[in-house]
């Protein structure tokens, strides 16, 4: 397929746009990127898509994301409104988890995949928990990826808040799917869905992990996804138990290192810093979620300062991921009290550059660039700048011009998902119609635990 007369963003080394550009892709791999001319003569037969224009760029990574929170919009949550943070997950999310059937897992997942193909994100990693439906709900999320035809990282959040049953049964949960992916890869190694899927370990968070558990899941992978510092009750429980920070708690059990996620570290000191630069442990930053909690602003300015790999999720906010990095932007500057703080440059080093390495550790191919050998995940935008338009001023066009309603059409792993917001792979309607109705028996169960 050869996409031509695009105004093309290529995120690669020298940071090109190319005005009546074109990028040429067989199969899921992009194996040309130039001017429309020289593609024209190049490819002169195969497939053609006139883009009229329009802004293509490589489909957007969220480095942070829980789709098991979609029917969170508009549930109702008994009783006084939560003071802080925990009394936001005691209240809403670890009942709302435990409301899930595996029905539920993939209604919400498919919920979560249509408003990312809408707004270009083609490339997530999960975060998942539904405490009463533990076995197989990653193979339920994968299913609905399978379907959509976007790229996921999967794993399932360990945690001993309901007791040592299910904290077993996510250890195995996460242990079963990482072999079931390993398993496909080797049998299958030309299959899509497998290239399209990885997997992590996942861990909630510190605060609700016992030295046993912890000690158990370390047994059993290299790598993880969880929670770090989000509120300081996690800092005061790792100290309280462990006489430990929580970044040097994980590192003495050897969760940290430059293949392990830690979301939001917003209340780590500056030696839990150095022990996540030393291991090259990869952040995320969800300004949104942080903002909602009331739980601070993470101090990326420094982080980034010291070339820390802070990442760009969105922690089950829309997957509008222009927005996520508009407010990235907005929390620092408020948060200092200084509008130099971070700025447009500093938003897309973490949402494109940050996030591009970190899909590097989960997939074959590079993601989220536009270059010969990379996975063709593009996205069209019609966008079309009001002002001068440069590589060097590009960062604030994504900041104060583009957004995820400029999304027209997407494309992930060579297939397109979605062409002049027609939606391609996945039902809307029918999705739709479906979680409203599975929303409503899980809201039942919800209100049932209060
Ligand atoms: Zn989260």
């Amino acid at each position: 397929m050869l996409i031509h007369n695009a105004t093309v963003i290529t995120f690669d080394d020298q940071n090109r746009i190319i005005e009546n550009g074109a990028v040429h892709f067989t199969d899921d791999t992009i194996d040309a990127v130039g001017s429309d001319q020289m593609l024209l003569q190049q490819y002169p037969a195969g497939q053609r898509w006139d883009a009229g224009g329009m802004v293509l760029m490589p489909g957007q990574i969220c480095a942070h994301t829980h789709f098991y929170g979609a029917f969170a919009r508009g549930l109702y949550i008994p009783g006084a409104p939560a003071t802080d943070f925990p009394e936001i997950l005691e209240r809403l999310w670890w009942r709302l988890d435990k409301a899930l059937d595996l029905q539920g897992v993939q209604s919400s997942a498919e919920v979560c995949l249509v408003d990312a193909i809408r707004n270009g994100t083609t490339t997530l990693i999960d975060h998942h928990a539904s405490q009463r439906a533990i076995d197989g709900s990653l193979d339920a999320i994968a299913d609905a990826v399978d379907t959509s035809g976007l790229r996921a990282v999967l794993c399932y959040e360990v945690t001993d808040r309901d007791g040592p049953t299910a904290a077993q049964a996510g250890i195995r949960e996460n242990t079963r799917f990482i072999q079931r992916i390993t398993n496909d890869k080797i049998q299958n190694p030309k299959s899509k869905i497998q290239n399209r899927l990885a997997a992590t370990f996942g861990l909630h968070a510190s605060l609700t992990l016992s030295d046993t558990t912890l000690e158990d899941c370390v047994a059993e992978a290299q790598r993880f996804h969880i929670h770090v510092a989000e509120h300081p009750a996690d800092e005061y429980d790792s100290v309280a138990k462990a006489g430990k920070r929580v970044v040097e708690r994980l590192h003495d059990f050897g969760i940290t290192g430059p293949q392990s996620i830690m979301a939001h570290c917003i209340h780590i000191d500056a030696w839990e810093m150095a022990l996540l630069q030393a291991t090259g442990t990869f952040i995320t930053h969800q300004p949104r979620s942080n903002m909602n909690n009331a739980v601070g602003a993470a101090d990326i300015t420094t982080l980034l300062r010291g070339n820390l790999p802070v990442c760009l999720g969105n922690d089950g906010f829309s997957n509008d991921m222009f927005t996520e990095m508009k407010v990235a932007d907005l929390l620092q500057k408020m948060a200092h009290n200084d509008p130099r703080y971070l700025g447009a440059d500093k938003v897309v080093q973490m949402a494109v550059h940050n996030n591009r390495r970190l899909a590097g550790v989960f997939f074959a191919k590079p993601v989220g660039v536009i270059a010969p050998g990379a996975y063709a995940d593009l996205i069209l935008l019609d966008y079309y700048p009001t002002t001068p338009l440069s590589s060097a001023n590009l960062p604030w066009h994504i900041l104060f011009g583009m957004s995820g309603g400029h999304v027209h059409s997407t494309v992930a792993h060579g297939q397109v998902l979605m062409r002049n917001r027609e939606l391609l792979t996945m039902d809307e309607a029918a999705i739709t119609a479906q979680s409203r109705e599975v929303a409503k028996q899980t809201w039942e169960r919800y209100w049932a635990m209060f």
